[in-house]
């Protein structure tokens, strides 16, 4: 980052010299061809020289104009190698902020520029957008050339309907397209069949024996592999894959962490009966052994879906972070902070614990009326910290505990400030952090919707113990 604003400075200062460097276009040039870009060099060297050389290109073109002849095919050759390294680190404000250096220096109506339109939307999550630039890239290809954009616009398309049904018609059109175009080609065919499905209609990609979830989770991103061991349609479990990858989103951008494509996250779909063989009751979502369970199926509704789904991806991700030496407390917290599940719901009045109690495994694993307590406890903790230090605070916290830094040393030296002697002096009360009236707290009413949050919160097992054992100040491993 710090190369890149450098990089700029240095080119402004050429803009001021004006004179001086008439010739940007052969500087240009000549930083990109010597030495060659594409030998082995790390990524940050060879992106500072070769942004270099953009701005010296967008500094010849000053007139608006995109270049032509050698420094266009120049700006091509620089253009594609940033964007190769943006989508090689991930860093998509570099992806977003190239693909709009490529509009400006080949031109918004360029096949090149579109793709790359198209690839930085589709990494924001911006998928309408995404669909748009990749329609116009179909129309600028030969149609030998055309498979790839077609296949990026149908894939765009779906997730997008997957979303929002309106987007339908387009999906499945585009799907038509690309078969009538590719009539022999398995994955177009396939993709015929997803949106057929998608719409409910008879001849589902399932019934042609095609993987529908398979390739759906592929179009949606490939970061998660989702089974259905449900006993439903495939079909039916499309909202829930268009949830995960809205889950993904929110909790990577607080967190910066989350299943990416290389190593995606298991997620298997069973019935609310056999998770309850495996966990106390009331959960309809578990993470456990880098996986993740959940419940789907009658009396499990929409929102408890996607509330269960938040709250699991989150212990993902901070046991990604965390590198697993997440408190108990805390990763139950953190994802009550982020399972979106109406804060007025966990209001409680529970007997405010110590840190000690709230690492004891048997409070975890005790009656619903038990466990209440550390749940709803350590979601007041979890508010506080943020709204005292952000996500940003949760994250370092996070990172220092990965780093093998017991809990007082990595809260010192992630929030600057000592670890609290107990929730009470962290200013924690029983409803911190719920927004919730008082009056809320104590009655029935309050405990039985305390309890329908314990229901979509996760359940305790033995490696959580051991985790809480671990997490227990000095005994961190
Ligand atoms: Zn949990």
């Amino acid at each position: 980052m710090l190369e890149a604003m450098r990089v700029r400075a240095f080119a402004a200062l050429l803009a001021l010299a004006g004179a001086a460097h008439a010739e940007p276009a052969l500087e240009a040039h000549a930083l990109l061809r010597d030495p060659d870009p594409t030998a082995e060099e790390p990524a940050e060297p060879l992106l500072a020289r070769v942004q270099q050389a953009l701005d010296l290109l967008e500094l010849a073109s000053r007139d608006g104009r995109p270049p032509a002849g050698e420094p266009r095919s120049d700006a091509a050759y620089a253009l594609t190698i940033v964007h190769r390294v943006a989508r090689g680190t991930g860093d998509t404000a570099l992806e977003v902020a190239n693909a709009a250096r490529a509009e400006r220096l080949l031109g918004a109506g360029d096949e090149r520029a579109l793709r790359m339109r198209g690839e930085a939307e589709r990494a924001a999550g911006h998928d309408v957008a995404a669909a748009r630039a990749f329609a116009a890239r179909v129309e600028r290809l030969p149609r030998e050339r055309r498979r790839g954009a077609r296949l990026d616009l149908v894939e765009a398309l779906e997730r997008v309907a997957v979303r929002d049904r309106r987007a339908l018609p387009a999906a499945r059109a585009a799907a038509d397209a690309l078969v009538a175009e590719q009539p022999s080609d398995a994955e177009a065919r396939a993709h015929g069949a997803l949106t057929r499905a998608l719409a409910g209609e008879p001849c589902a990609a399932g019934d042609a024996g095609l993987p529908l979830l398979a390739l759906l989770s592929r179009a949606m991103g490939g970061a998660f592999a989702l089974e259905n061991d449900t006993g439903l349609a495939d079909a039916e479990l499309v909202p829930t894959l268009a949830q995960l990858a809205e889950a993904r989103r929110a909790i990577a951008r607080l967190l910066g962490a989350g299943p990416e494509a290389a190593h995606p996250l298991r997620v298997r779909a069973v019935p609310p009966g056999t998770l309850a063989l495996l966990a106390p009751p009331w959960a309809c979502g578990l993470h456990r052994d880098g996986a993740v369970l959940l419940a789907i199926g009658r009396g499990v509704s929409p929102e408890r879906v996607r509330s269960a789904i938040y709250h699991e991806l989150a212990h993902a991700a901070s046991d990604e972070r965390a590198g697993g030496r997440c408190p108990r407390w805390l990763g139950e917290g953190l994802a009550m902070q982020l399972d979106g599940w109406p804060a007025a719901e966990r209001a409680g009045s529970p007997p405010l614990l110590d840190w000690g109690e709230l690492e004891n495994p048997a409070r975890w694993t005790g009656e619903a009326e038990v466990a209440r307590t550390v749940y709803v406890e350590s979601r007041a903790i979890a508010a506080r910290l943020v709204e005292r230090h952000g996500w940003p605070g949760m994250v370092a916290l996070l990172e220092r505990l990965r780093y093998g830094r017991n809990l007082e040393t990595a809260w010192r030296e992630a929030l600057g400030e000592p670890f609290p002697a107990s929730p009470r002096d962290y200013g924690v009360t029983a409803a911190a952090g719920d927004g919730a009236g008082a009056g809320d707290a104590a009655g029935g009413a309050g405990f039985a919707s305390a309890s329908a949050a314990l229901r979509a919160a996760c359940p305790t097992g033995p490696r959580s113990w051991s985790a809480i054992l671990v997490s227990s100040g000095s005994a961190l491993r």
